[in-house]
């Protein structure tokens, strides 16, 4: 069998050994005789695993008592209104710090809605410079106001390939944090935040699965007035099976999850993520392959650059998909190379990477 080396930005590589598991639990999952795609969402055997991926999401992620665990369906896209149906108050306002497009279609949302129901979303930076973002703001340039109902932060943009690697301090305003592109590549402190979401399609399973930690003290405030489906409380009060759920794409989560735990936790595989980016941006030369970002906004998870001309980007594109690397052509609205290394990328393809890298440099 012959893995491709797998640089997509999402839905992403996952860990050879949870798809092999899923593989071999296919037909007959646990001795019932049946795939637990066919299994009751209502039933014991499906809510073992439901409720032993929330668990394990809380110990992977050290996540607080007082926070619940929530998941839900529509993607992270559902959660840019939802975070706004729910926290937007109706005489009130929010907080966008726009570091790129998702940022951006985030406060969209939010505007959208507080225009229809009340409510006024504004942005505290917007780090665009000619249609690009090349880093991530500092404290000083965050325009914050301290009545805001809630800061919205994406910890990593995916297309421009910005990190925080620092957290803004919002003081007592919480932050809500899109960190649909790198949520478990490191341990951090659950308590800096009011809520977390994540679509699960790059560091954690298969896409249309949204994963939110929502602190209760936040969940109290929210407002009653969506529909059902759409109220954060709704799914809290019955464990996130308000309605079908997900059920195959929550078993995913349960099993990358585990197999988090059996390498090491998340100590370990930010010591891994770390060797991996470091080995990728030490080939940025500055003058063949150069890297747009500023050095210290850099993201560990997506890793973009840019070659000396469109002929030879993609002329590099079409030679490493021979080479059996995919993925690697940069995001349609900022053209040149994108390499996402999420967790489940092994060292073994950034390595791959690299020597491709090296040997299109000398043929050029
Ligand atoms: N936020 C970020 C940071 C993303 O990278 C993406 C998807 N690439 C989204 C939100 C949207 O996620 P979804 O497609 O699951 O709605």
């Amino acid at each position: 069998m012959s893995r491709t080396h797998n640089f997509n930005a999402g839905p992403a590589a996952l860990p050879l050994p949870v798809l092999e598991r899923a593989q071999r639990e296919m037909i007959d999952f646990e001795g019932t005789g049946m795939s637990l795609l066919e299994h009751s969402h209502r039933g014991a055997t499906y809510e073992a695993v439901h409720n032993d991926a929330i668990a394990r999401l809380r110990r992977v992620m050290e996540v607080p008592d007082d926070y619940e665990v929530l998941f839900l369906q529509g993607g992270a896209s559902l959660q840019f209104a939802m975070i706004a149906m729910n926290f937007l108050p109706q005489d009130g306002s929010a907080d966008y710090i726009v570091t790129g497009a998702w940022s951006k279609k985030a406060l969209a949302e939010a505007k959208r809605y507080g225009a229809l129901a009340g409510g006024k979303a504004r942005a505290a930076a917007d780090m665009h410079v000619d249609g690009v973002c090349s880093r991530v703001p500092q404290q000083d340039e965050l325009d914050l106001d301290p009545g805001a109902a809630y800061v919205h932060v994406t910890s990593n943009n995916t297309i421009f390939g910005t990190q925080f690697h620092e957290f803004p301090d919002t003081g007592k305003v919480p932050m809500v944090v899109d960190m649909s592109s790198d949520i478990l590549w490191r341990p951090i402190d659950v308590r800096q935040f009011g809520m977390i979401y994540a679509g699960a399609q790059k560091n954690v399973g298969p896409s249309g699965l949204a994963i939110v930690v929502l602190q209760r003290d936040l969940l109290a405030r929210a407002r009653k007035d969506a529909p059902s489906i759409l109220q954060y409380a709704v799914h809290a009060e019955q464990n996130s099976l308000y309605n079908t759920p997900n059920s195959f794409a929550i078993y995913m989560v349960r099993n990358v999850l585990e197999h988090l735990e059996d390498v090491g936790g998340l100590a370990a595989v930010e010591k891994l993520n770390r060797a991996k980016a470091t080995l990728l941006y030490e080939e940025f030369d500055g003058d063949f392959y150069r890297c747009p970002v500023e050095e210290s906004s850099r993201s560990v998870m997506n890793v973009v650059f840019r070659l000396p001309t469109e002929e030879l980007e993609k002329r590099f594109v079409t030679e490493s998909q021979k080479a059996g690397l995919v993925g690697l052509k940069g995001h349609r609205s900022v053209g040149g190379m994108r390499a996402s290394i999420y967790n489940a990328v092994p060292m073994a393809s950034v390595e791959a990477l690299v020597a491709f890298m090296q040997s299109f440099r000398k043929s050029a």
